[in-house]
């Protein structure tokens, strides 16, 4: 396993490798990586010659007030968990690197990055849509794996692949969770102990709308009411957003039909956690 810093250094190394008729599949994280970086690490090996990972806490993408300096970066841990699964590339670039001075060009994807997080957290996706943007220029992958737990990152990327033209092929991977349900993430970390057995509601919010769905309903509102009293049974989760949408547009469905998707963020202490689910039903 390689472990390269420099930008120019990686660009070139993998410029000849994909020359040579190597598939590259990349894995752009922010590392303190779990088992859901793990599946998208596992489907990368299978799938091509050369995997790349990304650890990179893209200060771009945190709020003045969030948490860019308490992100976890566990990184001799995260260097260990990659050589175990035989990654190839490790990209760990620094800050100043990445954004040298007088950097100015940022990726703004209309509408889609103003909905839901991207209200709670204004500029957020556009410095995700930036810094994704600059590593699969510096990377050129065949196919970046990306996770279905943030489903508003992976709908904006897959738009801007699409509307920029980005010669990347983009696999959504499924969310992994603990066996409770609780979808993995690097911030439950946060969460001390009776925060994390209340973080088991978003995913019980979630089979509840499920199950109601199942069981013939349709109505957005109604379903997503049922889900908002689940909640509020806890005092301590204080809901942020529970929506059910078009999982292309983002636009709010008001019947549960095609392909849907059903999105929450709830504030449990001072961490902010996203869940959600992606149905289809057929018209
Ligand atoms: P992050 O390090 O949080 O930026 O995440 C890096 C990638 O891992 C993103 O594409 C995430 O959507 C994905 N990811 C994070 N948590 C999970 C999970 N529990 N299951 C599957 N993918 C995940």
């Amino acid at each position: 396993m390689q472990i390269i810093s420099k930008p120019e250094k990686l660009f070139k190394i993998l410029k000849i490798l994909k020359l040579k008729s190597k598939t590259i599949g990349f894995v752009p994280t922010m590392g303190a990586l779990h088992e859901g970086h793990l599946s998208l690490i596992r489907q990368a090996k299978k799938e091509n010659k050369i995997v790349v990972v990304s650890i990179f806490v893209n200060p771009k993408q945190f709020g003045p007030k969030e948490d860019l300096k308490s992100y976890p970066r566990p990184l001799s841990k995260d260097l260990a968990f990659c050589r175990k699964e035989k990654v190839d590339f490790i990209f760990l670039p620094k800050a100043k690197d990445i954004y040298g001075k007088n950097f100015s060009t940022y990726i703004q994807v209309e509408g889609l990055s103003s909905v839901l997080c991207g209200k709670a957290r204004p500029g957020h996706f556009r410095g995700v849509a930036t810094i994704v943007t600059k590593l699969f220029n510096l990377v050129h992958p065949d196919i970046a794996y990306l996770g279905m737990k943030d489903a508003q990152q992976l709908i904006i990327i897959k738009r801007m692949v699409k509307d920029l033209n980005i010669p990347v092929k983009i696999k959504a991977m499924p969310t992994v969770r603990e066996a409770d349900g609780l979808a993995i993430s690097s911030r439950n970390m946060y969460l001390n102990k009776s925060e994390k057995l209340d973080a088991l509601v978003l995913s019980r919010a979630l089979n509840l709308a499920k199950l109601m769905i199942k069981n013939g309903a349709r109505d957005s509102l109604s379903i997503v009411n049922r889900m908002k009293e689940l909640i509020k049974q806890n005092k301590s989760v204080r809901i942020e957003y529970i929506e059910i949408l078009d999982t292309e547009t983002l636009r709010p469905l008001n019947r549960v039909i095609g392909n849907y998707l059903i999105v929450l963020a709830v504030r449990i202490g001072t961490t902010r956690l996203i869940d959600n689910f992606w149905g289809k039903l057929s018209r």
